[in-house]
């Protein structure tokens, strides 16, 4: 908007956020005076149909009971929630080592419904929002590339610090997503496969009903592959019971593994400390002007 050049902003929808993330995100030109943002959502109805005729034609041969293929196959009616239907077709969560929730939730929605498109009608210069400082994966990545797509993408605040998102908030009078005040370290997916112990921790202090949510999701996707098992979260050494390692980590577990200190047997006394300085905010929200 400062540079006046005309732009599409895009938001790809996982279905895996947070309800305040969709109020900022459909309010957010109210506030800008920049053009509403428009929002993608991949669509795994083909992709469930194939799974389903899979399942009722190879599950039988396989020896698994009717009643397990018929509900499994029942299964994969679409919800119409990209994440979940993406992980009842693929019968499994995304993890960091198999990271297709990425790719498939935002890369390919965006790519195919707006920059293909665009490209018809001429050069696109696709902006990301990423920032060098959040990950030594996105450290990596450099100002400018070409994209298979065959846009040109363009990281504009990749050298930008934590201060300098804030500082252009201020600039323009516009409150950051109230998420980061409540504790969160990022306002992708709640929770993010990636996140980390004590985003969890505040996820299930703060928003319950989430982990309540991923928990039937669980269950559903579970009941929707052949192994009868799934966890939103790799199946890892469980951190509770070392009687019996290599146990599947459900949601609830881990949860109440977020709430030890370290080596997972203690419950904290104290909150850990938070770069904030005090604040619940990763980010020190709470201490801005
Ligand atoms: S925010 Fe996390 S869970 Fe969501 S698509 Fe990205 S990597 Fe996957």
């Amino acid at each position: 908007m400062e540079s006046g050049r005309p732009f599409r902003a895009v938001f790809a929808d996982t279905g895996n956020e947070h309800e305040l993330t969709y109020e900022y995100v459909g309010r957010l030109h109210e506030r800008t005076g920049g053009p509403k943002v428009e929002v993608v959502r991949a669509d795994f109805t083909e992709a469930l149909r194939r799974h389903r005729d899979y399942v009722l034609r190879e599950w039988p041969k396989q020896g698994i009971p009717h009643a397990i293929v018929a509900e499994a196959a029942a299964l994969h009616e679409p919800t119409g929630i990209p994440f979940l239907d993406l992980c009842i077709s693929k019968g499994r969560f995304p993890a960091r080592m198999s990271q297709f929730c990425t790719g498939e939730l935002k890369e390919i929605p965006i790519t195919t419904q707006i920059v293909g498109p665009m490209l018809r009608r001429g050069p696109v210069l696709q902006w990301l929002g990423i920032r060098a400082e959040e990950s030594r994966n996105r450290a990596r990545q450099r100002r400018y590339n070409h994209h298979e797509s065959g846009a040109v993408i363009w990281r504009p605040i990749r050298h930008w610090s934590v201060d300098d998102v804030w500082a252009q908030h201020r600039r323009h009078g516009l409150r950051p997503n109230p998420l980061y005040a409540m504790g969160m370290q990022r306002v992708g997916c709640l929770p993010c496969v990636n996140c980390r112990k004590s985003e969890l921790r505040a996820i299930a202090d703060r928003f319950p009903e989430h982990i309540d949510r991923i928990e039937r999701w669980e269950a559903i996707v579970s009941a929707a592959n052949k192994r009868r098992a799934a966890t939103f979260f790799p199946a890892v050494t469980d951190p509770m019971d070392t009687e019996h390692p290599g146990e599947y980590a459900r949601i609830r577990t881990l949860v109440e593994w977020s709430r030890t200190t370290h080596g997972g047997r203690q419950y904290g006394m104290f909150f850990e400390h938070q770069t904030g300085g005090g604040c619940s905010s990763d980010l020190g929200l709470c201490e801005r002007a």
